[in-house]
């Protein structure tokens, strides 16, 4: 795929799931909400619709952050490879599709936040353009007293604050507010999720997403992140995470990632801790649920990186479901 193609923006996705739901009935289905400004939020889920779903085990992916956009392309080709038989740059998959559509039903939210990525000034963060600070000024957006980044909080109003840019991370859910998609149950994110595991019960919950890695001399570009809860958690979860985070750690090194080797939660301030308890805590009690964070914004892990490295995420998550 040509990076210029990189189907990051949602006028891409928009196109790829119509020609999708078109071209292949039998294992794509399609739902959205709609957003405060006018974007669709997708659920997307792959499976062979002649098998019934009752036996099949089931997955679902997020991506809650605008400015994290290989979990979106990374999504995507994987949804693309599971209905053709190829990756987007037209090379040929090596995936069991057949029997990974028969035996799994999987859910992709490919883009939390369309209203935000569309704001991204770019399709993917290389490093080559802006600095971590001007990446998380587009992220955050600009305080007007500091001219600096602006504060990540779950929620904000215009009525009370006037930052001088609007961060791309924030989502617009009425006239006046915003919410962080992933620290908000009010996110378009937060319903979709809640509403499909009212639906099916899924038996993994992957979240990807991208970071930085700010100043580790390791030069680590990849790392698993547990639940917040996961020290509460019942033996039988915290060993599932501990082990599928393993083997994703252990996929990614053969794949040429720089991963972090140490699993474990990451240890979150308040009131950051609350919110998340507060919007995930239901799903980790229940759901065997791990994070994924590839570098981003960084020329150690140019985009082509990024997107091997979610699909690696993705390709051991889906078929430990049928081992
Ligand atoms: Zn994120």
């Amino acid at each position: 795929m040509e990076l210029r193609n990189w189907p990051a923006y949602p006028h891409q996705v928009d196109k790829l799931v119509e020609q999708w739901r078109h071209e292949h009935p039998r294992y794509i289905m399609v739902d959205s909400l709609t957003q405060y400004l006018r974007q669709k939020v997708y659920m997307l889920t792959v499976t062979d619709r002649d098998v019934p779903a009752r036996r099949k085990k089931k997955q679902m992916f997020t991506v809650p952050h605008a400015h994290e956009p290989a979990g979106t392309v990374g999504s995507i080709n994987f949804i693309h490879q599971l209905l053709t038989g190829r990756h987007l740059d037209g090379g040929k998959s090596d995936l069991d599709r057949k029997k990974i559509l028969r035996t799994t039903l999987i859910s992709f939210n490919p883009d939390s936040n369309p209203g935000g990525r569309m704001r991204s000034p770019v399709h993917f963060w290389d490093g080559t353009r802006y600095t971590n600070e001007e990446f998380w000024a587009w992220m955050r957006g600009i305080d007007p007293e500091t001219l600096q980044r602006f504060k990540r909080v779950a929620r904000w109003s215009i009525r009370e604050e006037g930052p001088l840019r609007i961060g791309i991370v924030y989502e617009q859910i009425n006239e006046h507010e915003f919410v962080e998609p992933n620290r908000d149950r009010d996110s378009s994110l937060l319903r979709l999720v809640a509403k499909y595991f009212r639906k099916w019960r899924y038996d993994q919950f992957l979240s990807l997403h991208q970071t930085e890695f700010q100043g580790r001399k390791d030069r680590a570009n990849a790392m698993i992140i547990l639940p917040v809860l996961q020290i509460e958690l019942s033996r039988e979860l915290r060993h599932y995470n501990m082990e599928w985070a393993m083997d994703i750690v252990g996929r990614w090194k053969k794949a040429g990632a720089r991963p972090i080797a140490d699993v474990k939660p990451l240890g979150y301030g308040e009131p950051h801790r609350s919110w998340f308890i507060e919007c995930w805590g239901w799903l980790q009690r229940q759901t065997p649920s791990i994070t994924v964070e590839i570098q981003n914004n960084n020329r150690n892990t140019p985009p082509e990186k990024q997107l091997l490295f979610m699909d690696v995420a993705i390709r051991e998550s889906v078929e430990r479901l049928l081992r």
